[in-house]
C-alpha cells in the first residue's frame, strides 16, 4: 500500500470505522459477514486525500466525472440482499466507479467482476484494488448493461447505477436460486429492487426508496 496517500488518517481510520459498522447496524444491517467486511475495507483509500476525513460518515461522496461513491448503508444492504445468508462464489457488480463495493464483496466472494463503463474511473479503481492487494476483484471497462456473458452464471448480480428497466441481458446471466439487486426508476424517485431467479421465474420484490446515479449506455 502506497502509505503517503493515506498518511494521517491510518491510526484514525480504524475506530472510526468500527463507528461507521456499529451505526450499520443500529439501521438495521443483520448480516455479520456483510458487517464484518464493512470493517475491513478502508473506505477512504477510494477517495480523495481531501475528502478521507469525511470517508466514515454515512453519505455518498463525489469521485469525479459526476460520479460518486455509494454510502456505505446502500452497500451493505444491497449486498445483505444478494447474499442472503448463502456462500457466493461468483458476482458480477454493474457501475464499479472507485471500486468501494468491490473490495466489500472481495472479502465475502470468491471471484468478485465489475464493470465499469468510464475507462478513466476505472484506472483509479485497478489502482486501488492493486494497493490492496484484492486479487480476487476483476475490473473490467464497458457498459454493464450487457454483463459479461462469457463468465456467467452469476450468483449474485448489484447494480451500483440507476435503470429504468431491467437489463434483461443480466437476468439470463443469474443464476438459479440467484439474486440480483438493483435501483430502479429515473431522478430522485428510485426503488431498490431485488429479483430472484428460481428456474425460469423471476420473482420482483420491491424494498426501499434510494437515490443513486442513471445507468448509462455506452463507455465513455
Ligand atoms: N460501486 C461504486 C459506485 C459508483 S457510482 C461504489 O462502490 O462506490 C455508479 C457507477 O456506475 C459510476 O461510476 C458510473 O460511471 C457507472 N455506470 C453507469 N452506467 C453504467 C453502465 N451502463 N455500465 C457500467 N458502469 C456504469
Amino acid at each position: 500500500m502506497n502509505m503517503a496517500r493515506f498518511a494521517g488518517i491510518g491510526m484514525t481510520s480504524e475506530r472510526t470505522r468500527a463507528r461507521m459498522v456499529e451505526r450499520l447496524r443500529e439501521q438495521g444491517i443483520r448480516d455479520m459477514m456483510v458487517l464484518s467486511a464493512m470493517a475491513q475495507v478502508p473506505r477512504h483509500a477510494f477517495v480523495s486525500e481531501a475528502l478521507a476525513i469525511r470517508a466514515y460518515e454515512d453519505t455518498a461522496l463525489p469521485i469525479g466525472f459526476g460520479q460518486t461513491i455509494s454510502q456505505p448503508y446502500s452497500v451493505a444492504r444491497m449486498i445483505e440482499v444478494m447474499r442472503n445468508g448463502r456462500e457466493l462464489h461468483r458476482v458480477l457488480e454493474v457501475g464499479g466507479g472507485c471500486g468501494y463495493q468491490a473490495a466489500v464483496l472481495s472479502r465475502l466472494v470468491r471471484e468478485v467482476y465489475s464493470i465499469e463503463r468510464i475507462a478513466s474511473l476505472l484506472g483509479q479503481a485497478r489502482r486501488t484494488v492493486r494497493e490492496l492487494r484484492l486479487s480476487n476483484v476483476k475490473l473490467k471497462h464497458g457498459d454493464g448493461q450487457l454483463g459479461l456473458p462469457e463468465m456467467a452464471p452469476f450468483d449474485g448480480i448489484v447494480l451500483a447505477a440507476a435503470a429504468s428497466d431491467v437489463p434483461q441481458a443480466l437476468l439470463a446471466q443469474l443464476a438459479d436460486g440467484g439474486r440480483m439487486v438493483l435501483p430502479k426508476g429515473v431522478g430522485e424517485q428510485q426503488m431498490l429492487v431485488m429479483i430472484e431467479r428460481q428456474g425460469d421465474v423471476f420473482s420482483e420484490q420491491e424494498l426501499e426508496m434510494v437515490h443513486f446515479v442513471p445507468l448509462l449506455t455506452g463507455v465513455a
